[in-house]
């Protein structure tokens, strides 16, 4: 397993062609870009807890394949208690981050192109799951940071990959040898790509016939020749320029660190091609991704939410008002949503099953409600966060008004809440929940893993209406007619 410095340093020897603001960065420089520098630091936790022996049951895991100890961000699940120790792993580094770590989309999308390779060569007699396996074991043996890369552009919304007018809308193979395919196309919102060794390409959707060549999944390291990766802005980011004060979680920053990747004729060699072709296996591959992400989220944003909590009741210690009734109430109602989230990650984890693959899927549709419920409970504990932090969170003046030699006493005077804290104190704890609880991160909280429209396609799928007809009709003493 790879050190958190190991890590880092094997990022500079990537030949990433990386865009901020309009400016190619330097790729020895990438890791160390004040706009980047927090997400490295965030998914270099999962590499530093990893080599930590108290955490070693959370961790880490055992290679299925070869037997050695490796970290749980490169493990097929073998079991419920997998798919449990990975929901409790990930709330782990949450609590130390308070940000997003990134790498369990590729590890998300790595099971499920496991579990989907294996059913594809079973109808097909492909040799997709051997291959993966091969590359599982290079992903094992260099402890690999892989973005999972399922997002297109997608145009016009109500056309098919094959209408749009322009067909790189959806990233498809646009040539073919006896080496590999070549690719064009973009995916879009990659997170943690400017910090990854390795992309996974997957279809955004189902394809049908038509849209043949659009159904391919396959692996490619980030600086392949044609990938051009763009940076995208987050809120307040310019601040990262600035001081530390201001940017609230100064080490690890906000969410994912996204970006716009194009693929511009790239080529990849059949050994990394896991799907090319079999359309009738997209819609498999979207949702046992999609199912192993929203897995997730009680796991992350419950980790993310004990900060937030923490944070307030911490703003109402230092402003002097924790014994309000109100307050107390308000923290209780955000333990109660926080925990509701943990709950579903637990319960989807804890009624997986295996597929035929041997690897561990969890139960899609609650999987699907633990989502579902992030894009609303966020929202609700993060307003409770800003209604007892109170309105100081959105207009503190800055952390160079409070160093200037002309100002600074007035900021330090006016600024205090109880008398025992300072005030650069209390605006450190301001600043921290202005970050988590404003801007990207409820966009990442409605939108990562799936907008809540797709979760509710889900519902409609795995629910089985007809039984709870069945089961009403049954009590109610109706007898269906013939
Ligand atoms: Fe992992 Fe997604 Fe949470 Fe980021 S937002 S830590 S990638 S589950
Ligand atoms: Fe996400």
């Amino acid at each position: 397993m790879k050190t958190k410095q190991e890590y880092i340093e094997s990022l500079k020897a990537r030949n990433i062609r990386l865009y901020i603001k309009g400016e190619r960065i330097a790729p020895e420089a990438v890791p160390d870009h004040p706009f980047i520098r927090g997400h490295v630091n965030c998914a270099a936790m999962t590499y530093e807890l990893a080599q930590d022996p108290l955490h070693a049951d959370l961790m880490t895991a055992t290679s299925h394949l070869t037997g050695k100890q490796i970290n749980r961000f490169t493990h097929i699940h073998q079991s419920t208690d997998d798919l449990l120790k990975k929901v409790r792993m990930l709330r782990l580094i949450s609590q130390k981050t308070g940000s997003c770590y990134q790498r369990c989309v590729g590890l998300d999308a790595l099971n499920a192109i496991y579990t989907v390779s294996y059913e594809t060569d079973q109808k097909y007699g492909t040799d997709y799951h051997e291959r993966l396996k091969k590359y599982l074991l290079y992903w094992q043996e260099n402890d690999l940071m892989v973005v999972g890369g399922m997002t297109d552009p997608k145009g016009d919304r109500g056309l098919r990959p094959s209408q749009q007018e322009d067909p790189d809308m959806f990233v498809r193979v646009v040539d073919r040898n006896e080496k590999g395919i070549v690719l064009r196309g973009a995916k879009m919102h990659m997170t943690g790509m400017a910090n990854s060794h390795e992309m996974l390409v997957m279809p955004t959707m189902a394809m049908g016939e038509a849209d043949k060549d659009y159904a391919v999944c396959c692996a490619l390291p980030v600086d392949a020749p044609g990938l051009i990766h763009v940076f995208g802005r987050q809120t307040n980011d310019d601040r990262k320029l600035e001081g530390e004060i201001d940017q609230g979680n100064a080490n690890f920053g906000i969410v994912g660190g996204e970006t716009l990747t194009i693929l511009e004729n790239v080529f990849v060699p059949w050994e990394r091609v896991f799907l090319c072709g079999e359309y009738d296996f997209t819609g498999l591959l979207v949702e046992r991704f999609a199912c192993y992400h929203r897995q997730n989220y009680g796991g992350c944003k419950g980790g993310v939410s004990d900060i937030v909590i923490g944070a307030t009741a911490l703003m109402a210690d230092m402003s002097g008002y924790a014994k309000a009734a109100h307050v107390r109430d308000k923290l209780n109602e955000m333990i109660h949503m926080t925990e509701t989230l943990y709950a579903c990650s637990v319960a989807c984890s804890a009624q997986g099953a295996k597929t035929a693959s041997g690897a561990y899927y969890v139960d899609p549709l609650l999987a699907n409600v633990g989502k579902h419920n992030v894009t609303k409970l966020i929202y609700d504990i993060d307003r409770l966060a800003q209604d007892i932090a109170g309105g100081i969170t959105a207009t503190m003046p800055s952390e160079k008004d409070m160093n200037s030699p002309e100002i600074g006493m007035y900021i330090e005077k006016y600024l205090k809440g109880v008398a025992s804290v300072s005030a650069e104190d209390r605006m450190r704890v301001a600043r921290l929940i202005e970050n988590m609880t404003g801007g990207v991160a409820l966009v990442e909280s409605m939108h990562g893993a799936g907008s809540p429209q797709a979760q509710k396609v889900m519902y409609a799928k795995l629910a089985n209406l007809e039984h709870k007809k069945e089961c009403a009709l049954q009590i109610a003493g109706v007898k269906r007619k013939q």
